[in-house]
């Protein structure tokens, strides 16, 4: 149930007292004002509901039984790109958690029946074909054109590089084909996986489908425990920081022993 994690951060949405840094970068950080604004959705939409803090004081009215969920609550919070600016400000002048509550409250409006129709068919889509868009079509001839890339678990490779949804993306392959190239140049004994266009899960994620996320999440780590990757599951870092953000706050969590993401194993 979701109200109730979004009780237990009563204490946290109590502790905005409305001063709209979180609309700013850090202003220690800011070198020139003409770049200082940099909440996305208040910036677009200029009212404070649109703000982290707008978001929290949202949830807080929720909790407090003064507002139920809407239509309106849906558009106003899902305009957020939850790109973490406010908890990041928020935090250089407090200890507040704004993006807990900004998930907590994301996953309540899902449950309450009020997520975006267009969330609902990439759900499906993550669902029934294994990434956002819905694609179906083996990438195999692709990214790995010419590579000699070893394909787990036919092959065997004490690494998994995992690419997630990337690799079904035309657009994006390259970043997977780069990581790859690296691995080589570094003579790392490494496999990739094609199996089920397999996407981390995130999107499910940030559309507050908190359940879903994790079945993705555990999935993803049982399989690449039967690839025979034991030592180590790389992803293109953008994408495991986040996951690895994300699955520390999850009760059940989904992580083998030792994932690692592309950077950290760099350094
Ligand atoms: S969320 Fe933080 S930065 Fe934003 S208005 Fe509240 S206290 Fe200020
Ligand atoms: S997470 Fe949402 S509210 Fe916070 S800064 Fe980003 S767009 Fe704005």
């Amino acid at each position: 149930m979701s109200l109730p994690r979004l009780e237990e951060l009563e204490a946290e949405m109590q502790k905005c007292f409305r001063c709209s840094l979180c609309k700013m970068v850090p202003l220690p950080t800011v070198l020139n004002p003409k770049y200082a604004d940099g909440c996305p959705s208040s910036h677009l939409y200029h009212f404070h509901g649109y703000s982290g803090s707008g978001k929290n004081i949202m949830a807080l009215s929720l909790v407090n039984g003064r507002i139920q969920v809407d239509q309106s609550l849906a558009d106003i919070t899902f305009a957020c790109t939850a790109c973490g600016l406010c908890d990041v400000s928020c935090k250089f002048i407090t200890e507040a958690e704004r993006h807990a509550v900004n998930i907590a409250l994301r996953e309540h409006i899902v449950d309450e029946g009020f997520a975006l129709p267009a969330h609902r068919s990439m759900i499906k889509n993550l669902q029934e074909h294994g990434n956002p868009e819905g694609r179906s079509e083996d990438p195999r001839p692709g990214w790995i054109k010419d590579m000699g890339v070893k394909i787990l678990p036919d092959q065997k490779a004490p690494v998994l590089l995992f690419t997630g949804c990337i690799q079904c993306d035309p657009g994006a392959t390259y970043v997977a084909r780069k990581c790859a190239s690296l691995l080589k140049r570094a003579g790392v004994d490494f496999g990739i996986t094609l199996e089920n266009n397999l996407s981390c899960g995130l999107p499910a994620y940030w559309t507050g489908h908190r359940d879903i996320f994790v079945n993705i999440a555990n999935r993803l780590v049982v399989s690449s425990m039967t690839w025979g990757s034991r030592r180590s599951l790389q992803y293109p870092d953008h994408v495991w920081e986040l996951y690895d953000q994300s699955i520390r706050s999850m009760p059940r969590r989904p992580r083998p022993r030792s994932c690692i993401s592309l950077n950290s194993w760099r350094s």
